[in-house]
């Protein structure tokens, strides 16, 4: 039995939570000023009081982090996904306080931590990467020889990235001007790192990804594939399990997910973790990047494969042994679709923070809600839009469509806008039934423009609209 931190917060310090409840450990959750009534604490055994507001003063402060450890007694930390999850530093400075780190060892985290090592990584693992450039490019004048050499459109990558964030198209030389300086910039802001890659814009491409686990005796697990191709700003809205684009393509699947196994062997990868692919028209998938924590929609996969992700990664930092014992236990059974329910506007898709003040929940048999939601709980712009994920499990696509448009029907959340009504169109939408789309579905079939706004959207807008006003 042991102590272990939570050091994060929302819908993904619940999961951490049950999951610890569930093997017998001792979760603690952290509050902060703002947040004192965060809808984690009730699943936490304990709770400690993490002093500040702003994510700097808290979520991202190893030494406050640190302190709170020894005071506590805490044996182990699980960092949940974004803050401090992907960072070696913290990792390092766990390990040298004889903490647990619940994710990989800090060389692995190293390795695939920057976009530009990471690749270099998977080229020597012999696993195809996108074209580009190998390693940082420094100035622009060198950025503009690559770009002429491999092609346009070309994408401008901070190396530090992550969340959609720091990536630019460019479709000339005019264009790669234009915008060099900008996202080194916009880098050096967002992930103190101004370095930036140069890689080739994929045309008509699939976000396709393996999902990884690892012990730590060397044996390196898949558990099949999401695609994540339902995008906006670069960032995964819907994702599903099995890939629609893979369908019965036993060969292909065979491939990514063992070229992904390979990567993560390479790297000497030992907990949960996943490799990111682009994949072409022509089938042909290249390496983007690894995330080496537990990922956001993680839960499709444990639908189809019945594998407790999170579980497991705790297993696997304590040395415990894996709920399976080899790569034949693991089979997929059905198909599982995420939506992520996010305080935005469903139309312009920009964050829209509010007051939630109250929900409800009908759900069809099969229904799986991942939330933070609490009456009072108020979005500010500090958190991350994402309030919920609505995930739904059926023995075949068609089934878990009709469950998720039913779901979401089902799911109202009152006092603040959301992006339901335009996750409902998409689910509903030709494209999207017949799993024929890309990431480029948002820009191409433009769902915003069918979001209607029904007669208790309206009412629902009219509130807001009063509140706002009231807040005038
Ligand atoms: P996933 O890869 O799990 O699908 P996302 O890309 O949506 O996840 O990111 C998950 C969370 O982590 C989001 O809150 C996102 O803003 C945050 N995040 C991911 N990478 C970074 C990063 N490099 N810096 C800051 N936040 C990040
Ligand atoms: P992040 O760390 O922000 O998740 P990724 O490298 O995983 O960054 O890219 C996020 C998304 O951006 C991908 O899912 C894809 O839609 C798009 N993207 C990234 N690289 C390319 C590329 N070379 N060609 C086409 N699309 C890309
Ligand atoms: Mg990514």
């Amino acid at each position: 039995m042991k102590r272990v931190l939570i050091a994060n917060r929302g819908e993904i310090a619940i999961r951490v939570a049950k999951a610890l409840n569930e093997l017998g450990h001792v979760s603690v959750g952290i509050w902060t000023d703002n947040e004192p009534e965060a809808a984690h604490l009730e699943y936490c055994k304990e709770w400690v009081h993490l002093q500040g507001s702003s994510n700097r003063e808290t979520y991202l402060n190893v030494p406050k982090i640190l302190e709170l450890i020894k005071k506590y007694k805490i044996d182990a930390v699980h960092p949940g996904y974004g803050f401090l999850s992907e960072n070696a530093e913290f990792s390092r400075t766990l390990e040298k306080n004889g903490v647990t780190f619940i994710g990989p060892n800090t060389k692995a985290i190293e390795a695939m931590g920057d976009k530009a090592i990471s690749k270099q990584w998977a080229e020597k693992a012999g696993v195809p990467v996108v074209p580009g450039s190998t390693g940082e490019v420094p100035t622009v004048a060198e950025a503009i020889k690559l770009c002429n050499s491999i092609g346009y459109p070309v994408l401008l990558k901070a190396v530090a990235g992550g969340g959609g964030k720091g990536m630019r198209p460019c479709y000339s030389e005019a264009d790669v001007k234009i915008n060099f300086e900008a996202v080194q910039r916009e880098a050096l802001s967002s992930f103190g790192n101004a370095g930036l890659l140069v890689e080739k814009y994929v045309q008509n491409p699939h976000h396709i990804e393996v999902q990884i686990l690892a012990d730590k005796k060397g044996n390196v697990y898949h558990l099949f594939e999401r695609e994540c191709s339902i995008q906006r700003r670069h960032q995964k809205i819907i994702e599903e399990a099995p890939s629609p684009f893979i369908g019965n393509d036993e060969a292909l699947r065979k491939n990514i997910c063992e070229t992904a196994v390979k990567l993560a062997q390479a790297v000497g990868y030992d907990s949960a973790g996943t490799v990111e692919f682009i994949m072409g028209d022509d089938r042909k998938f290249y390496f983007l990047e690894m995330n080496t924590r537990i990922q956001v929609e993680h839960p499709i996969t444990e639908e189809i494969t019945g594998v407790d992700l999170v579980a497991n990664m705790i297993k696997s930092a304590f040395g415990d042994a894996l709920d399976f014992k080899s790569q034949s236990d693991i089979t997929i059974k059905g198909h599982a679709i995420e939506c992520r329910i996010c305080a935005e506007d469903p139309i312009s898709m920009l964050p829209a923070p509010g007051k939630i003040a109250g929900f409800e929940t009908t759900f069809p048999q099969g229904i799986r809600f991942d939330h933070c939601l609490y009456q009072n709980f108020e979005i500010t712009a500090d958190f991350d839009p994402m309030i919920g994920k609505l995930i739904a499990r059926g023995l075949t696509r068609e089934v878990a469509i009709r469950k998720t448009l039913n779901a979401l029907d089902g799911l109202l959340i009152d006092g603040l806008k959301t992006n339901i009504p335009l996750l409902k169109v998409i689910v509903a939408e030709e494209a999207f039934r017949g799993g024929h789309y890309t990431t480029h579905y948002i820009a191409s079939v433009k769902p915003q423009e069918k979001v209607s706004v029904t007669e208790s959207e309206v009412k629902l807008m009219e509130k807001v609209a009063s509140m706002e006003m009231g807040a005038l």
